[in-house]
Protein backbone atom coordinates (compact mmCIF):
# COMPACT_ATOMS: atom_id res chain seq x y z
CA UNK A 1 0.00 0.00 0.00
CA UNK A 2 1.65 3.59 -0.80
CA UNK A 3 2.11 5.95 1.71
CA UNK A 4 -0.77 9.10 2.04
CA UNK A 5 0.82 12.55 3.00
CA UNK A 6 -0.50 14.35 5.40
CA UNK A 7 -0.66 18.18 6.03
CA UNK A 8 0.91 19.93 8.23
CA UNK A 9 -1.49 23.43 9.40
CA UNK A 10 -2.41 24.76 13.19
CA UNK A 11 1.01 23.35 14.00
CA UNK A 12 -0.37 19.75 14.00
CA UNK A 13 0.03 16.89 11.07
CA UNK A 14 -3.26 16.16 9.63
CA UNK A 15 -3.98 13.43 7.29
CA UNK A 16 -7.21 14.37 4.69
CA UNK A 17 -10.30 12.85 5.27
CA UNK A 18 -10.99 11.01 1.85
CA UNK A 19 -8.72 8.23 -0.24
CA UNK A 20 -6.74 11.06 -1.83
CA UNK A 21 -5.76 11.66 -5.58
CA UNK A 22 -2.38 9.47 -6.52
CA UNK A 23 0.65 11.10 -7.03
CA UNK A 24 2.64 9.06 -10.17
CA UNK A 25 5.58 8.24 -11.75
CA UNK A 26 5.63 9.65 -15.00
CA UNK A 27 8.18 7.14 -16.66
CA UNK A 28 6.63 3.98 -15.08
CA UNK A 29 2.73 4.96 -14.58
CA UNK A 30 3.58 3.78 -11.11
CA UNK A 31 1.25 5.21 -8.10
CA UNK A 32 3.89 6.80 -5.46
CA UNK A 33 1.73 8.65 -2.79
CA UNK A 34 -1.68 9.97 -2.23
CA UNK A 35 -2.37 12.84 -1.25
CA UNK A 36 -5.64 14.74 0.25
CA UNK A 37 -6.32 18.64 1.24
CA UNK A 38 -10.20 17.02 2.26
CA UNK A 39 -11.41 18.07 5.53
CA UNK A 40 -8.46 20.43 5.79
CA UNK A 41 -10.13 23.81 8.03
CA UNK A 42 -8.01 25.90 6.40
CA UNK A 43 -10.02 29.04 7.72
CA UNK A 44 -7.93 27.64 11.24
CA UNK A 45 -4.76 26.66 9.60
CA UNK A 46 -4.91 30.81 8.47
CA UNK A 47 -5.95 32.00 11.82
CA UNK A 48 -2.85 29.74 13.52
CA UNK A 49 -0.58 30.96 11.21
CA UNK A 50 -1.59 34.75 11.75
CA UNK A 51 -2.07 34.59 15.48
CA UNK A 52 0.74 31.85 16.65
CA UNK A 53 2.90 32.29 13.84
CA UNK A 54 3.18 35.98 12.81
CA UNK A 55 3.84 37.71 16.56
CA UNK A 56 6.45 34.57 16.72
CA UNK A 57 8.44 35.55 13.93
CA UNK A 58 8.36 39.11 14.00
CA UNK A 59 9.55 38.94 17.70
CA UNK A 60 13.17 38.24 16.00
CA UNK A 61 15.27 40.76 14.11
CA UNK A 62 15.77 40.47 11.01
CA UNK A 63 19.25 38.98 11.26
CA UNK A 64 18.09 36.11 13.50
CA UNK A 65 15.43 35.06 11.04
CA UNK A 66 17.92 35.47 8.54
CA UNK A 67 20.19 32.83 10.52
CA UNK A 68 16.57 30.62 10.72
CA UNK A 69 17.14 30.37 6.41
CA UNK A 70 21.00 29.17 6.97
CA UNK A 71 19.42 26.67 9.24
CA UNK A 72 16.64 25.49 7.27
CA UNK A 73 19.28 25.35 4.00
CA UNK A 74 21.63 23.43 6.37
CA UNK A 75 18.30 20.93 7.22
CA UNK A 76 17.67 20.31 2.99
CA UNK A 77 21.30 19.93 2.18
CA UNK A 78 21.29 17.36 4.49
CA UNK A 79 18.75 15.37 2.95
CA UNK A 80 19.70 15.70 -0.51
CA UNK A 81 19.76 12.59 -1.56
CA UNK A 82 16.49 11.66 -0.46
CA UNK A 83 14.91 14.46 -2.47
CA UNK A 84 16.85 13.80 -5.37
CA UNK A 85 15.17 10.41 -5.36
CA UNK A 86 11.85 12.06 -4.84
CA UNK A 87 12.42 14.14 -8.42
CA UNK A 88 13.43 11.14 -9.97
CA UNK A 89 10.42 9.02 -8.84
CA UNK A 90 7.77 11.97 -9.10
CA UNK A 91 8.68 14.33 -11.79
CA UNK A 92 10.60 11.93 -13.77
CA UNK A 93 13.85 14.50 -13.08
CA UNK A 94 17.31 13.46 -14.52
CA UNK A 95 20.04 14.38 -11.56
CA UNK A 96 20.88 17.57 -13.15
CA UNK A 97 17.16 18.48 -13.62
CA UNK A 98 16.58 18.12 -9.93
CA UNK A 99 19.39 20.17 -9.08
CA UNK A 100 18.07 23.36 -10.60
CA UNK A 101 14.99 22.68 -8.52
CA UNK A 102 16.38 21.58 -5.10
CA UNK A 103 20.06 22.83 -5.26
CA UNK A 104 18.54 26.05 -6.74
CA UNK A 105 16.25 26.61 -3.79
CA UNK A 106 19.09 25.82 -1.25
CA UNK A 107 21.27 28.30 -2.89
CA UNK A 108 18.26 30.77 -2.74
CA UNK A 109 17.74 30.50 0.66
CA UNK A 110 21.73 30.50 2.10
CA UNK A 111 21.46 33.84 -0.66
CA UNK A 112 18.90 35.50 1.42
CA UNK A 113 20.45 34.49 4.57
CA UNK A 114 23.12 36.32 3.82
CA UNK A 115 21.42 39.54 2.72
CA UNK A 116 18.98 39.15 5.39
CA UNK A 117 21.94 39.02 7.83
CA UNK A 118 22.76 42.74 6.63
CA UNK A 119 19.60 43.98 8.04
CA UNK A 120 20.71 43.60 11.90
CA UNK A 121 18.48 44.21 14.88
CA UNK A 122 15.75 46.30 13.45
CA UNK A 123 11.72 45.66 13.05
CA UNK A 124 11.31 47.86 10.46
CA UNK A 125 12.85 49.06 7.02
CA UNK A 126 13.48 52.81 6.05
CA UNK A 127 12.40 53.60 2.12
CA UNK A 128 14.11 56.66 1.40
CA UNK A 129 15.13 60.00 3.62
CA UNK A 130 13.59 62.27 5.59
CA UNK A 131 11.41 64.71 3.96
CA UNK A 132 10.20 68.28 4.80
CA UNK A 133 6.31 68.48 4.70
CA UNK A 134 6.47 72.34 5.87
CA UNK A 135 8.65 75.41 4.58
CA UNK A 136 10.66 74.67 7.28
CA UNK A 137 12.41 71.51 8.73
CA UNK A 138 10.07 70.79 11.67
CA UNK A 139 7.69 68.71 10.42
CA UNK A 140 8.56 65.86 7.92
CA UNK A 141 7.30 62.82 6.26
CA UNK A 142 9.18 59.20 6.70
CA UNK A 143 8.30 56.37 4.61
CA UNK A 144 8.41 53.02 6.47
CA UNK A 145 8.14 49.35 5.56
CA UNK A 146 6.60 46.98 8.17
CA UNK A 147 5.93 43.32 7.88
CA UNK A 148 2.59 42.16 7.01
CA UNK A 149 0.69 40.86 9.63
CA UNK A 150 -1.13 38.07 7.52
CA UNK A 151 0.00 34.83 5.90
CA UNK A 152 1.87 34.63 2.58
CA UNK A 153 -0.52 31.81 1.09
CA UNK A 154 2.08 30.22 -1.52
CA UNK A 155 0.38 28.46 -4.63
CA UNK A 156 2.73 27.08 -6.85
CA UNK A 157 3.39 25.25 -10.05
CA UNK A 158 4.02 21.82 -10.68
CA UNK A 159 7.61 22.10 -12.53
CA UNK A 160 9.56 23.53 -9.27
CA UNK A 161 8.04 22.23 -6.64
CA UNK A 162 11.62 22.84 -4.40
CA UNK A 163 12.93 26.20 -5.65
CA UNK A 164 9.28 27.34 -6.28
CA UNK A 165 8.12 26.84 -2.54
CA UNK A 166 11.46 28.34 -0.92
CA UNK A 167 12.18 31.33 -3.06
CA UNK A 168 8.87 32.96 -2.09
CA UNK A 169 9.19 31.79 1.57
CA UNK A 170 12.66 33.01 1.68
CA UNK A 171 11.76 36.24 1.62
CA UNK A 172 8.26 35.46 3.75
CA UNK A 173 10.17 34.03 6.21
CA UNK A 174 13.22 36.53 6.35
CA UNK A 175 10.64 39.69 6.44
CA UNK A 176 8.47 37.91 9.32
CA UNK A 177 5.57 36.82 7.60
CA UNK A 178 4.51 33.34 8.22
CA UNK A 179 4.09 30.88 5.31
CA UNK A 180 1.11 28.54 3.94
CA UNK A 181 2.62 26.55 0.84
CA UNK A 182 0.24 25.20 -1.67
CA UNK A 183 2.05 22.85 -3.95
CA UNK A 184 0.61 21.86 -6.79
CA UNK A 185 -0.87 18.65 -6.81
CA UNK A 186 1.01 16.44 -9.07
CA UNK A 187 4.35 16.83 -7.28
CA UNK A 188 3.73 17.87 -3.96
CA UNK A 189 5.71 14.94 -2.33
CA UNK A 190 9.08 16.98 -2.69
CA UNK A 191 7.63 20.02 -1.01
CA UNK A 192 5.95 18.48 1.58
CA UNK A 193 9.01 16.24 2.69
CA UNK A 194 10.84 19.42 2.97
CA UNK A 195 8.40 20.96 5.20
CA UNK A 196 8.37 17.51 7.24
CA UNK A 197 12.28 17.44 7.74
CA UNK A 198 12.05 21.25 8.39
CA UNK A 199 9.51 20.78 10.76
CA UNK A 200 11.27 17.76 12.09
CA UNK A 201 14.21 20.02 12.94
CA UNK A 202 12.05 21.88 15.06
CA UNK A 203 13.86 25.27 13.68
CA UNK A 204 10.59 27.45 13.39
CA UNK A 205 8.04 29.45 15.96
CA UNK A 206 4.78 27.11 15.60
CA UNK A 207 2.48 28.38 13.16
CA UNK A 208 5.60 29.79 11.13
CA UNK A 209 5.50 27.16 8.10
CA UNK A 210 2.06 25.15 7.01
CA UNK A 211 1.46 23.15 4.06
CA UNK A 212 -1.16 21.55 2.51
CA UNK A 213 -1.15 19.05 -0.39
CA UNK A 214 -3.71 18.33 -2.75
CA UNK A 215 -6.78 21.01 -4.01
CA UNK A 216 -7.22 24.44 -2.77
CA UNK A 217 -11.11 23.74 -1.81
CA UNK A 218 -12.03 26.99 -0.16
CA UNK A 219 -9.07 28.40 0.64
CA UNK A 220 -9.00 31.62 -0.96
CA UNK A 221 -12.54 31.93 0.69
CA UNK A 222 -10.61 32.88 4.08
CA UNK A 223 -8.09 35.16 2.90
CA UNK A 224 -8.33 38.81 4.31
CA UNK A 225 -6.97 42.14 3.61
CA UNK A 226 -3.62 41.45 5.45
CA UNK A 227 -2.64 38.18 3.64
CA UNK A 228 -0.68 37.65 0.08
CA UNK A 229 -1.12 35.43 -2.52
CA UNK A 230 1.92 34.65 -4.25
CA UNK A 231 0.89 32.28 -7.23
CA UNK A 232 2.79 30.44 -9.84
CA UNK A 233 0.86 28.77 -12.48
CA UNK A 234 -1.17 29.47 -15.72
CA UNK A 235 -2.86 32.42 -16.68
CA UNK A 236 -5.90 30.41 -16.44
CA UNK A 237 -5.85 29.84 -12.84
CA UNK A 238 -4.02 33.27 -12.19
CA UNK A 239 -7.96 34.87 -13.51
CA UNK A 240 -9.70 32.52 -11.09
CA UNK A 241 -7.66 33.92 -7.84
CA UNK A 242 -7.27 37.52 -9.05
CA UNK A 243 -11.18 37.03 -9.38
CA UNK A 244 -11.87 35.19 -6.08
CA UNK A 245 -14.66 37.03 -4.73
CA UNK A 246 -12.66 36.87 -0.99
CA UNK A 247 -9.49 38.32 -3.02
CA UNK A 248 -11.14 40.82 -4.68
CA UNK A 249 -13.91 42.31 -1.57
CA UNK A 250 -10.41 42.27 0.87
CA UNK A 251 -8.50 43.67 -1.57
CA UNK A 252 -6.12 40.81 -0.69
CA UNK A 253 -2.18 41.25 -2.08
CA UNK A 254 -1.39 38.95 -5.24
CA UNK A 255 1.47 38.59 -7.16
CA UNK A 256 0.98 36.27 -9.83
CA UNK A 257 3.73 34.77 -11.85
CA UNK A 258 1.72 32.87 -15.25
CA UNK A 259 2.83 31.74 -18.34
CA UNK A 260 5.14 33.56 -21.14
CA UNK A 261 6.46 32.93 -24.78
CA UNK A 262 10.16 34.34 -24.08
CA UNK A 263 12.38 35.47 -26.83
CA UNK A 264 15.73 34.23 -28.03
CA UNK A 265 17.50 37.02 -30.52
CA UNK A 266 20.16 36.08 -32.68
CA UNK A 267 21.39 39.72 -33.46
CA UNK A 268 21.72 41.24 -37.41
CA UNK A 269 25.41 41.35 -36.68
CA UNK A 270 26.15 37.64 -36.24
CA UNK A 271 28.20 35.78 -39.09
CA UNK A 272 27.30 32.17 -39.31
CA UNK A 273 30.17 31.22 -38.07
CA UNK A 274 29.87 33.51 -35.25
CA UNK A 275 30.59 32.57 -31.61
CA UNK A 276 26.97 33.99 -31.11
CA UNK A 277 25.10 31.64 -33.19
CA UNK A 278 26.75 29.11 -31.80
CA UNK A 279 25.73 30.28 -27.77
CA UNK A 280 22.52 30.47 -29.14
CA UNK A 281 22.19 27.56 -30.79
CA UNK A 282 23.33 25.64 -27.18
CA UNK A 283 21.26 27.80 -25.32
CA UNK A 284 17.89 26.69 -27.13
CA UNK A 285 18.83 23.35 -26.98
CA UNK A 286 19.34 23.83 -22.96
CA UNK A 287 16.44 25.74 -22.83
CA UNK A 288 14.00 22.98 -24.79
CA UNK A 289 15.60 20.03 -22.95
CA UNK A 290 16.05 20.85 -19.47
CA UNK A 291 13.50 19.87 -17.18
CA UNK A 292 11.96 18.45 -20.81
CA UNK A 293 10.94 22.37 -21.34
CA UNK A 294 8.78 22.87 -18.26
CA UNK A 295 10.04 26.26 -17.70
CA UNK A 296 8.38 28.86 -17.47
CA UNK A 297 11.48 31.03 -18.69
CA UNK A 298 12.41 28.80 -21.65
CA UNK A 299 13.11 29.92 -25.16
CA UNK A 300 10.11 29.24 -27.11
CA UNK A 301 10.55 31.92 -30.00
CA UNK A 302 13.67 32.35 -31.51
CA UNK A 303 14.36 34.88 -33.17
CA UNK A 304 16.98 35.11 -36.22
CA UNK A 305 17.67 37.06 -39.25
CA UNK A 306 15.87 35.53 -42.22
CA UNK A 307 19.77 35.14 -43.96
CA UNK A 308 20.71 33.08 -41.32
CA UNK A 309 17.70 31.30 -40.51
CA UNK A 310 18.66 27.68 -42.25
CA UNK A 311 22.11 27.81 -41.13
CA UNK A 312 20.57 27.87 -37.24
CA UNK A 313 17.71 25.25 -38.34
CA UNK A 314 20.39 22.98 -38.98
CA UNK A 315 22.36 23.65 -36.10
CA UNK A 316 19.97 23.32 -33.47
CA UNK A 317 18.37 20.22 -35.44
CA UNK A 318 22.03 18.47 -35.38
CA UNK A 319 22.23 18.57 -31.68
CA UNK A 320 18.36 18.09 -30.79
CA UNK A 321 19.14 14.69 -32.59
CA UNK A 322 21.84 13.60 -30.39
CA UNK A 323 19.99 13.96 -27.17
CA UNK A 324 19.17 10.91 -25.04
CA UNK A 325 15.70 10.74 -23.77
CA UNK A 326 13.96 8.09 -21.68
CA UNK A 327 14.19 7.10 -18.26
CA UNK A 328 16.08 9.44 -15.67
CA UNK A 329 17.51 6.14 -13.75
CA UNK A 330 19.52 5.42 -16.54
CA UNK A 331 22.72 7.96 -16.53
CA UNK A 332 23.25 8.54 -20.07
CA UNK A 333 19.69 9.87 -19.92
CA UNK A 334 19.71 13.56 -20.91
CA UNK A 335 16.11 14.52 -21.01
CA UNK A 336 13.07 12.89 -18.61
CA UNK A 337 9.76 12.94 -19.39
CA UNK A 338 6.73 15.47 -18.84
CA UNK A 339 5.42 15.38 -15.57
CA UNK A 340 2.01 13.12 -16.23
CA UNK A 341 0.30 11.87 -19.20
CA UNK A 342 -2.19 14.70 -19.07
CA UNK A 343 0.50 16.97 -19.57
CA UNK A 344 1.84 14.77 -22.40
CA UNK A 345 -1.74 15.55 -23.76
CA UNK A 346 -1.18 19.30 -23.70
CA UNK A 347 2.14 19.16 -24.95
CA UNK A 348 1.19 17.72 -28.04
CA UNK A 349 -1.80 19.40 -28.64
CA UNK A 350 0.23 22.37 -27.90
CA UNK A 351 2.30 20.87 -31.30
CA UNK A 352 -0.33 20.03 -33.21
CA UNK A 353 -2.06 23.87 -32.91
CA UNK A 354 1.61 25.23 -33.48
CA UNK A 355 1.74 22.94 -36.24
CA UNK A 356 -1.58 24.02 -38.05
CA UNK A 357 0.72 27.37 -39.12
CA UNK A 358 4.41 26.44 -38.24
CA UNK A 359 6.57 23.53 -40.96
CA UNK A 360 8.37 21.12 -38.16
CA UNK A 361 11.91 20.75 -38.92
CA UNK A 362 12.96 18.26 -36.23
CA UNK A 363 10.51 16.02 -33.64
CA UNK A 364 6.56 16.01 -33.47
CA UNK A 365 6.28 12.25 -33.85
CA UNK A 366 4.82 10.02 -30.98
CA UNK A 367 6.87 7.43 -31.74
CA UNK A 368 10.21 7.86 -31.05
CA UNK A 369 13.25 6.20 -29.88
CA UNK A 370 14.07 5.81 -25.80
CA UNK A 371 16.42 4.40 -23.32
CA UNK A 372 15.03 2.08 -20.77
CA UNK A 373 11.74 3.07 -21.13
CA UNK A 374 8.11 2.46 -23.18
CA UNK A 375 6.28 5.12 -24.92
CA UNK A 376 2.96 4.06 -23.65
CA UNK A 377 3.75 4.18 -20.34
CA UNK A 378 5.75 7.30 -19.87
CA UNK A 379 4.68 10.86 -20.42
CA UNK A 380 7.71 11.43 -22.69
CA UNK A 381 7.58 14.16 -25.89
CA UNK A 382 10.11 14.41 -28.30
CA UNK A 383 12.03 17.43 -29.06
CA UNK A 384 10.23 19.94 -31.69
CA UNK A 385 11.34 22.42 -33.78
CA UNK A 386 9.57 24.07 -35.94
CA UNK A 387 9.46 27.34 -38.00
CA UNK A 388 7.07 30.01 -39.09
CA UNK A 389 7.73 31.32 -42.37
CA UNK A 390 5.79 35.00 -41.62
CA UNK A 391 5.93 35.87 -37.60
CA UNK A 392 3.85 38.74 -38.04
CA UNK A 393 1.19 36.88 -39.44
CA UNK A 394 1.30 34.23 -37.13
CA UNK A 395 -0.91 33.76 -34.11
CA UNK A 396 -0.72 30.61 -32.33
CA UNK A 397 3.44 31.36 -32.12
CA UNK A 398 2.44 34.04 -30.28
CA UNK A 399 0.03 32.96 -28.61
CA UNK A 400 0.04 29.25 -27.30
CA UNK A 401 2.65 28.31 -24.26
CA UNK A 402 3.34 24.59 -25.40
CA UNK A 403 4.67 23.59 -21.73
CA UNK A 404 7.69 21.14 -23.15
CA UNK A 405 10.42 20.51 -25.35
CA UNK A 406 9.18 22.84 -27.86
CA UNK A 407 10.13 26.22 -29.68
CA UNK A 408 10.01 27.84 -32.47
CA UNK A 409 12.11 29.54 -35.06
CA UNK A 410 10.86 33.04 -36.88
CA UNK A 411 13.30 34.71 -39.42
CA UNK A 412 13.09 38.63 -38.80
CA UNK A 413 14.17 41.02 -41.70
CA UNK A 414 15.85 44.00 -39.52
CA UNK A 415 15.95 44.85 -35.89
CA UNK A 416 12.83 46.82 -35.89
CA UNK A 417 10.92 44.00 -36.91
CA UNK A 418 12.50 41.68 -34.44
CA UNK A 419 11.06 44.07 -31.63
CA UNK A 420 7.70 44.06 -33.26
CA UNK A 421 7.55 40.54 -32.74
CA UNK A 422 8.86 39.93 -29.71
CA UNK A 423 6.18 42.39 -28.14
CA UNK A 424 3.60 40.19 -30.00
CA UNK A 425 4.27 37.75 -26.86
CA UNK A 426 2.20 40.17 -24.99
CA UNK A 427 5.15 40.44 -21.98
CA UNK A 428 7.18 37.65 -20.95
CA UNK A 429 9.50 36.59 -18.26
CA UNK A 430 12.80 36.85 -20.45
CA UNK A 431 15.01 37.94 -24.12
CA UNK A 432 17.98 36.91 -24.33
CA UNK A 433 19.74 38.72 -26.86
CA UNK A 434 22.94 37.54 -28.45
CA UNK A 435 24.96 39.77 -30.34
CA UNK A 436 29.08 41.08 -30.21
CA UNK A 437 27.58 44.58 -31.12
CA UNK A 438 27.42 46.65 -28.18
CA UNK A 439 24.33 49.36 -30.03
CA UNK A 440 22.45 46.11 -30.49
CA UNK A 441 22.72 45.45 -27.54
CA UNK A 442 21.62 49.17 -26.11
CA UNK A 443 18.86 49.09 -28.60
CA UNK A 444 17.11 45.77 -27.53
CA UNK A 445 17.52 46.45 -24.09
CA UNK A 446 16.12 49.46 -23.87
CA UNK A 447 13.39 47.99 -26.70
CA UNK A 448 12.08 44.83 -24.71
CA UNK A 449 12.61 46.22 -21.02
CA UNK A 450 8.85 47.90 -21.00
CA UNK A 451 7.34 44.24 -21.87
CA UNK A 452 10.39 41.79 -20.55
CA UNK A 453 11.07 41.18 -16.38
CA UNK A 454 14.17 40.44 -17.49
CA UNK A 455 16.70 41.25 -20.63
CA UNK A 456 19.52 38.47 -20.72
CA UNK A 457 22.38 39.76 -23.25
CA UNK A 458 25.25 37.56 -24.37
CA UNK A 459 28.49 38.00 -26.01
CA UNK A 460 31.16 35.47 -27.32
CA UNK A 461 33.34 36.79 -24.68
CA UNK A 462 30.99 36.33 -21.99
CA UNK A 463 29.76 32.49 -23.42
CA UNK A 464 31.47 30.44 -19.96
CA UNK A 465 30.34 33.10 -17.33
CA UNK A 466 26.60 34.18 -18.32
CA UNK A 467 24.03 32.76 -16.02
CA UNK A 468 21.79 31.06 -18.58
CA UNK A 469 18.42 32.63 -20.49
CA UNK A 470 16.12 30.57 -18.19
CA UNK A 471 18.59 30.20 -14.74
CA UNK A 472 16.36 32.40 -12.29
CA UNK A 473 18.64 34.11 -10.15
CA UNK A 474 17.81 35.32 -6.94
CA UNK A 475 19.77 39.08 -7.09
CA UNK A 476 17.54 39.60 -10.32
CA UNK A 477 14.13 40.14 -10.38
CA UNK A 478 11.99 37.02 -11.69
CA UNK A 479 8.21 38.08 -13.37
CA UNK A 480 6.77 40.28 -16.18
CA UNK A 481 4.28 42.11 -17.52
CA UNK A 482 1.39 41.62 -19.49
CA UNK A 483 0.34 37.87 -20.29
CA UNK A 484 3.46 36.74 -17.66
CA UNK A 485 0.82 37.93 -14.78
CA UNK A 486 2.75 41.51 -14.11
CA UNK A 487 4.17 39.97 -10.94
CA UNK A 488 7.65 40.40 -9.26
CA UNK A 489 9.65 38.12 -6.95
CA UNK A 490 13.03 38.28 -5.96
CA UNK A 491 16.04 40.92 -6.74
CA UNK A 492 17.56 40.94 -4.06
CA UNK A 493 16.02 42.39 -0.72
CA UNK A 494 13.45 43.90 -3.11
CA UNK A 495 11.45 40.72 -2.87
CA UNK A 496 10.89 41.86 0.72
CA UNK A 497 8.45 44.49 -0.62
CA UNK A 498 6.03 41.95 -1.52
CA UNK A 499 5.18 40.78 2.45
CA UNK A 500 5.67 44.53 3.99
CA UNK A 501 3.11 47.62 4.12
CA UNK A 502 4.84 50.91 2.99
CA UNK A 503 3.24 53.77 5.43
CA UNK A 504 4.30 57.38 4.94
CA UNK A 505 5.06 58.41 8.48
CA UNK A 506 4.33 62.03 9.27
CA UNK A 507 5.30 64.06 12.48
CA UNK A 508 8.05 66.44 14.08
CA UNK A 509 11.64 65.80 12.55
CA UNK A 510 13.21 64.78 15.37
CA UNK A 511 10.68 62.21 16.53
CA UNK A 512 11.31 61.00 12.88
CA UNK A 513 14.78 60.77 13.30
CA UNK A 514 14.62 59.20 16.20
CA UNK A 515 12.65 56.63 14.37
CA UNK A 516 15.03 56.52 11.00
CA UNK A 517 18.39 55.71 13.81
CA UNK A 518 16.66 52.55 14.77
CA UNK A 519 15.77 51.36 10.96
CA UNK A 520 17.70 49.99 7.85
CA UNK A 521 17.91 51.84 5.12
CA UNK A 522 16.91 49.03 1.46
P1 LIG B 1 -1.91 25.57 -12.71
O1 LIG B 1 -2.72 24.43 -13.19
O2 LIG B 1 -2.39 26.94 -12.99
O3 LIG B 1 -1.74 25.35 -11.13
C1 LIG B 1 -0.93 26.18 -10.34
C2 LIG B 1 -1.31 26.06 -8.88
O4 LIG B 1 -2.59 26.63 -8.67
C3 LIG B 1 -1.40 24.61 -8.39
O5 LIG B 1 -0.90 24.53 -7.08
C4 LIG B 1 -2.90 24.36 -8.42
O6 LIG B 1 -3.30 23.34 -7.55
C5 LIG B 1 -3.39 25.70 -7.94
N1 LIG B 1 -4.80 25.98 -8.21
C6 LIG B 1 -5.55 25.52 -9.24
N2 LIG B 1 -6.81 26.03 -9.13
C7 LIG B 1 -6.82 26.81 -8.02
C8 LIG B 1 -7.82 27.60 -7.37
N3 LIG B 1 -9.05 27.69 -7.86
N4 LIG B 1 -7.50 28.26 -6.25
C9 LIG B 1 -6.25 28.18 -5.74
N5 LIG B 1 -5.26 27.45 -6.30
C10 LIG B 1 -5.54 26.79 -7.44
O7 LIG B 1 -0.42 25.50 -13.28
P2 LIG B 1 0.52 24.23 -13.41
O8 LIG B 1 -0.05 23.35 -14.48
O9 LIG B 1 0.81 23.63 -12.08
O10 LIG B 1 1.88 24.90 -13.91
C11 LIG B 1 2.20 25.16 -15.26
C12 LIG B 1 2.05 26.63 -15.59
O11 LIG B 1 2.76 27.40 -14.64
C13 LIG B 1 2.63 27.00 -16.93
O12 LIG B 1 1.72 27.79 -17.63
C14 LIG B 1 3.88 27.80 -16.60
O13 LIG B 1 4.24 28.78 -17.54
C15 LIG B 1 3.50 28.42 -15.32
N6 LIG B 1 4.70 28.74 -14.54
C16 LIG B 1 5.05 30.05 -14.37
C17 LIG B 1 6.18 30.38 -13.64
C18 LIG B 1 6.59 31.81 -13.43
O14 LIG B 1 7.43 32.04 -12.57
N7 LIG B 1 6.07 32.77 -14.15
C19 LIG B 1 6.96 29.37 -13.07
C20 LIG B 1 6.57 28.05 -13.27
C21 LIG B 1 5.43 27.75 -14.00
P3 LIG B 1 -3.58 21.84 -8.12
O15 LIG B 1 -2.28 21.33 -8.63
O16 LIG B 1 -4.06 21.13 -6.90
O17 LIG B 1 -4.61 21.99 -9.20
Amino acid sequence: MCVKLTNYVSGSWVEGADGGEPLLDPVRGAVLARVSSAGVDYRAALQYAREIGGPSLRQLTYEQRAQLLARIADVLASNRETYYRIALENSGSPKSDAAIDIDGAIYTLRYYAKEGATLGKRGFLLDGPMTALAKDESFQSLHVAVPLRGVAILINAFNFPSWGLWEKAAPALLSGVPVLAKPATATAWLAQRMVEDVVAAALLPPGALSIVCGRAGDLLDHVTGTDVIAFTGSAETAQRIRSHPAVARHSARTNIEADSLNVAILGPDVEASGAELDLLVKEVVKEMTIKAGQKCTAIRRILVPASRLETVAQAIRARLEKIRIGDPRNPEVQMGPVVSKSQQESVQDGIRRLAHECRVVYGGGEHFELLDADVSAGAFVQPTLLEHERPLEGRAIHDVEVFGPVATLLPYRDLAEAFTIAHLGRGSLVASVFTGDAAVAHAAALELAPTHGRVHVVSGEVGRTQSGHGNVMPMSVHGGPGRAGGGQELGGLRALKLYHQLSALQGPAPWLGTLADQAVQT
